[in-house]
């Protein structure tokens, strides 16, 4: 499949599939390998001809599946030093074979010029990145506290945005999760609220931004509608209409193709 297709989105595992007829990437590998390889059989991709993995951060629900993939299908690795010893660690010593970059600095791979920005999370050193090809420019932005000013400049000027809409705060202070964990969600290293994401759409939209997924949707503290709704709403106070749909946690979600 020429284009991109998030596999699953949300704190239960996230993985994106990106590709052209020469380079196929995964961004994140948050889910079993059996779970990936049944996904992008899905969109008739085969799993063995994935040609990296590029991993955000550390956190399980973005490298669940990646000892499988690196080390029983030797699919490279790419991410930061940071990430990379994370990595290690959770895997007990064992080291994938890493192709690292460096935040803030552009690398080619394949068709892909791909940049890590940081974003603010409770891990090492956690990126987002853009992805350009072809004069088209795609975001994929999740895990992150608030916004800001580098994340809005890195995602202007996007064809296509994967953006965070993870929790309505009101639902996650009525929520019986545990105090330290709604402490955490709404931190400055936590995730980001659909009104933020909203925010942040406003701020970045423009006549070429073509679609928009929101993404890591709390199962708890968030609901497919009301993401939607106070997204669309801020938005459509300022006049801009988007054509906006949910990356949803079980399903793979609306393929964009090039
Ligand atoms: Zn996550
Ligand atoms: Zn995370």
């Amino acid at each position: 499949m020429e284009g991109f297709c998030p596999l699953a989105s949300g704190s239960k595992g996230n993985c994106i599939y990106l590709g052209t007829k020469n380079t196929k990437i995964l961004i994140d590998a948050g889910l079993s390998a059996k779970t990936i390889k049944a996904k992008l059989e899905e969109i008739n991709v085969a799993l063995e001809d994935i040609d990296a993995v590029l991993i955000s951060h550390e956190h399980t629900d973005h490298i669940q599946g990646l000892k499988v993939l690196a080390f029983k299908m030797g699919i490279p690795v790419f991410a930061n030093t940071e990430t990379a010893k994370g990595i290690v660690e959770t895997f007990h010593g064992e080291c994938p074979k890493f192709k690292i970059f460096s935040t803030g600095e552009t690398f080619e791979f394949g068709d892909f010029q791909i940049h890590p920005f940081s974003v603010q999370h409770d891990t090492l050193d956690p990126v987002a990145f853009t992805v350009k090809l072809d004069g088209i420019k795609m975001g994929f932005c999740t895990d992150l506290g608030f916004v800001t000013s580098l994340v809005t400049s890195h995602l202007r000027n996007c064809d296509y945005l994967y953006v965070e809409a993870n929790h309505q705060p009101s639902m996650v202070h009525a929520s019986s999760r545990p105090m330290v964990y709604k402490q955490r969600v709404l931190s400055r290293t936590g995730h980001l609220s659909n009104e933020a994401c909203g925010k942040l759409l406003m701020d970045v939209a423009h006549s070429g931004l073509k679609n928009v997924h929101l993404a890591h949707l709390s199962s708890e503290c968030n609901t497919h509608e009301t993401a939607l709704q106070v997204v669309r709403g801020i938005l459509e106070d300022h006049g801009i209409n988007l054509d906006i749909c949910v990356a949803p946690q079980n399903m793979i979600s609306r393929p964009v193709h090039f």
